[in-house]
C-alpha cells in the first residue's frame, strides 16, 4: 500500500507514520528525517539545507524532488511505502505524480492528520527527541521512563532547533500557505483523501487510521 501522510507540524504525523509502517511492514520515508540525517552527517545537501530548516522554511522543491525520486526507486518500496512530509507544495505533488507514473506506482491513500495552531504550538514545545535513535517523546503525553533520557539507548534527549515556539508558528504559516493547497490537490476524485483528527490520544488516532486503511484496501 502506498500512502502519503500530510498535516501541520506537530499533529503527530511522524509518530503515526512509524506505527503504520511497522504494522504494514513497509518503509517509513520521512523527508524531515532524511534532511536531519544529512545535516548531522555534514553532507553537501546537509550544508545547503540547515539554515532553511532552522528558520522553519521549506527546502527548495528541486532538492526535495531529487531526494524523493532516488528514495522511491529503491527496491524496499516494492510492497508499498509511507511518505511522511512530502509533498509539501503543489509543485512537489505534480512531480510526485510524474515519478510514480514512471515507476508504475499509484497513491492508494492521502492521509491528513489535522490539528490547529494552538494545539500544535503546545505539543511541539514539549517535544523531545533522541539524537541517537530518533525516538520522539512528549513531556506531557509520551514521557520517557527516566526524565530527560531515551528509553532505547539512554542518550540525553534534545529539543529540535526548529521546535522553538516562534519557529513552530513560522512552520504553521508555511503549512497554511504552501501545503494546504496540496490537500486540495488530493481532495479530487483520484486523490483518495482521508482526514483524521490528530488532537486525540495517540492510540485512538492510530486505530482510526488503520480503520481507514483497511477500508481502502478492501473497498
Ligand atoms: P518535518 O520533520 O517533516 O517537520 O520537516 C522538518 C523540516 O524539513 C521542514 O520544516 C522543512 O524545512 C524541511 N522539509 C521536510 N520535508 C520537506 C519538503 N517536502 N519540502 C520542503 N522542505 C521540507
Amino acid at each position: 500500500m502506498n500512502v502519503i501522510l500530510m498535516g501541520p507540524p506537530g499533529a503527530g504525523k511522524g509518530t503515526q507514520a512509524k506505527r503504520i509502517a511497522r504494522k504494514l511492514d513497509i518503509p517509513h520515508i520521512s523527508t524531515g528525517d532524511m534532511l536531519r540525517e544529512a545535516v548531522a552527517a555534514g553532507t553537501d545537501l546537509g550544508l545547503k539545507v540547515k539554515e532553511v530548516m532552522d528558520k522553519g522554511l521549506l527546502v527548495p522543491d528541486d532538492l526535495m524532488i531529487d531526494l524523493v525520486r532516488e528514495r522511491l526507486a529503491r527496491e524496499d518500496t516494492r510492497n508499498g511505502f509511507i511518505l511522511d512530509g512530502f509533498p509539501r507544495t503543489v509543485e512537489q505533488a505534480i512531480a510526485l505524480d510524474k515519478m510514480l507514473d514512471e515507476l508504475k506506482k499509484d497513491i492508494d491513500v492521502a492521509l491528513l492528520v489535522d490539528a490547529d495552531e494552538e494545539e500544535v504550538v503546545k505539543r511541539i514545545s514539549s517535544r523531545r527527541v533522541c539524537p541517537e535513535c530518533g525516538k520522539v517523546y512528549n513531556l506531557l503525553t509520551l514521557k520517557p521512563k527516566v526524565e530527560g533520557y531515551c528509553d532505547n539507548d539512554g542518550s540525553r534527549l534534545i529539543q529540535r532547533d526548529d521546535d522553538r515556539p516562534e519557529t513552530v508558528r513560522a512552520r504553521y504559516r508555511v503549512y497554511s500557505d504552501k501545503t494546504e493547497p496540496v490537500i486540495r490537490y488530493y481532495s479530487g476524485e483520484k486523490g483518495n483523501l482521508v482526514k483524521v483528527d490528530g488532537s486525540g490520544e495517540i492510540d485512538t488516532v492510530t486505530a482510526e487510521i488503520v480503520n481507514h486503511l483497511e477500508n481502502v484496501k478492501h473497498g
